[in-house]
C-alpha cells in the first residue's frame, strides 16, 4: 500500500497553519489519502457524520473507506472538499464518479458543478447511462437534458449499447423515456399549431390594417373615391397590402356576388370588413367601409354572436395589439367622411386605378 499525501491538503496546512492530517481516505485500489478531519467535516455533511462516531481504537489514525470509484477519482474529490475547485481534465475522466460522490456525500456545489460539466459532455453513446445516473443521484436537471437528448437523437441513441442494456434492465425507465419522447413531440406539435395560428391571426391583424390604410389614403392601385391618388409608392406592409387590393378588386368587379351568390373571396372580403368593424375603435368617423353598420349589427345582437367569432375577434385584437408595439402608429385620418349605407355601395367606396 501506498500513502500519498495530497498537496493541496500540504498547502492548506503550510497557509493556514492546520495540524498535521488526521485521517486517511482508503480507496478502491488501496491507496490511502491523508487529510483533515476538520476540513472533511466542514464540507460534507455526512462525512461529518462519520468523523464524529466514536472510534474504538484511539490510538490508530481514522481511516475512512469511499470505495467503488477510480481512486484517481477519489483524489479529485477530496482536493474539492479543500479547494472548491475541479479541473476540466477531472472532470473530463471522472465527472461522473464525482456527480455520484456529490450526492453521496452531500456536497451540493461539486454536484451543481458536476451537473453542469457532465451535461456539456453528452454524447448518443453516454446519454442514457449518465440519465440512469441522473436519476439516482437526483439531479433533475441533468436528468431532463438526459432525456432531451435522447429525444432528439433517438434513431442512433437506440443503436447504443447503453440503450439495449438499460432495455434488458430497466424496462421502466425504457417506458418512462418513450413516454417522454412521445410527450415531447405532442409538445412541439401544440407549439407548432400554436405559431401557425399566432401567424394567421397576425396575417388577418395586417389585412385589417392594409384595409384601413387603403380606405384612407390609398395605395398603389387601390383607393377612396373621394382621395386624389398619390405617386403608387409601395407602403412598408406591400405584401399584405396588395392581398387586399386584390381582394377589394375582387369584391368591386365579382359577377357571382353581384347576381347574389356567394363565392369565397368575396366571403373573405366580408369577414375581412366585419372584422374591421370589430375591432374598430372608431366607428363614427371611419372610412372603412359598413363599419358602422357591421358595428350596429352586433350591438343588436350582442348575444347572438357566436363564440367562435368571438375569439376570432379576440385573437386578432392581441395579434394587432403585439404588432402595434413594433410598429410607429400610421396616422390617424385627417379629412372624415361618413361611409356608404348599403353593402353594394361598399364597393363603390373605392376607386380602381
Ligand atoms: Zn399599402
Ligand atoms: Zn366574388
Ligand atoms: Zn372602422
Amino acid at each position: 500500500m501506498e500513502d500519498i499525501l495530497l498537496n493541496s491538503a500540504s498547502a492548506v496546512t503550510a497557509v493556514a497553519g492546520l495540524p498535521e492530517p488526521d485521517v486517511q481516505i482508503l480507496t478502491s485500489g488501496g491507496l490511502r489519502i491523508a487529510a483533515h478531519s476538520r476540513i472533511l467535516a466542514m464540507v460534507s455533511p455526512v462525512l461529518e457524520n462519520i468523523i464524529e462516531k466514536p472510534v474504538k481504537h484511539r490510538s490508530s489514525e481514522r481511516l475512512i473507506p469511499i470505495l467503488g470509484v477510480p481512486c484517481d477519482a477519489v483524489s479529485a474529490f477530496i482536493e474539492y472538499l479543500y479547494n472548491s475547485t475541479c479541473k476540466a481534465d477531472q472532470m473530463e475522466k471522472y465527472g461522473l464518479h464525482l456527480l455520484v460522490l456529490s450526492h453521496v456525500y452531500m456536497v451540493p456545489q461539486l454536484k451543481q458543478r458536476c451537473t453542469r460539466g457532465v451535461s456539456e459532455r453528452l454524447t448518443a453513446e453516454n446519454v442514457v447511462d449518465v440519465l440512469q445516473l441522473a436519476r439516482l443521484c437526483d439531479a433533475p436537471d441533468l436528468y431532463l437534458k438526459c432525456m432531451k437528448q435522447v429525444a432528439a437523437r433517438f434513431k442512433t441513441v437506440e443503436q447504443t449499447e447503453g440503450w439495449k442494456f438499460m432495455q434488458d434492465h430497466d424496462p421502466w425507465l425504457e417506458l418512462e423515456i418513450l413516454k417522454f419522447i412521445n410527450e415531447d413531440e405532442l409538445r412541439k406539435k401544440r407549439t407548432r399549431r400554436h405559431r401557425k395560428e399566432q401567424n394567421m391571426y397576425l396575417q388577418l391583424s395586417d389585412g385589417i390594417e392594409c384595409l384601413e390604410h387603403i380606405c384612407r389614403e390609398g395605395c398603389t392601385t387601390v383607393g377612396p373615391y373621394d382621395v386624389e391618388p398619390k405617386k403608387p409608392i409601395p407602403c412598408d406592409k406591400y405584401s399584405t397590402c396588395h392581398g387586399v387590393q386584390m381582394l377589394i378588386k375582387h369584391f368591386a368587379l365579382c359577377k357571382r356576388r353581384a347576381n347574389g351568390f356567394g363565392c369565397s373571396r368575396c366571403k373573405q372580403m366580408w369577414q375581412l370588413l366585419r372584422l374591421h368593424s370589430s375591432v374598430c375603435d372608431h366607428p363614427d368617423s371611419c372610412r372603412v367601409p359598413l363599419c358602422r353598420q357591421f358595428k350596429f349589427k352586433s350591438q343588436q345582437q350582442k348575444l347572438s354572436d357566436d363564440a367562435k367569432w368571438k375569439m376570432l375577434v379576440k385573437k386578432v385584437s392581441s395579434a394587432k395589439a403585439m404588432s402595434s408595439l413594433s410598429l410607429p402608429k400610421r396616422k390617424r385620418e385627417e379629412a372624415l367622411r361618413g361611409t356608404t349605407g348599403s353593402t353594394a355601395q361598399a364597393s363603390k367606396t373605392f376607386r380602381l386605378f
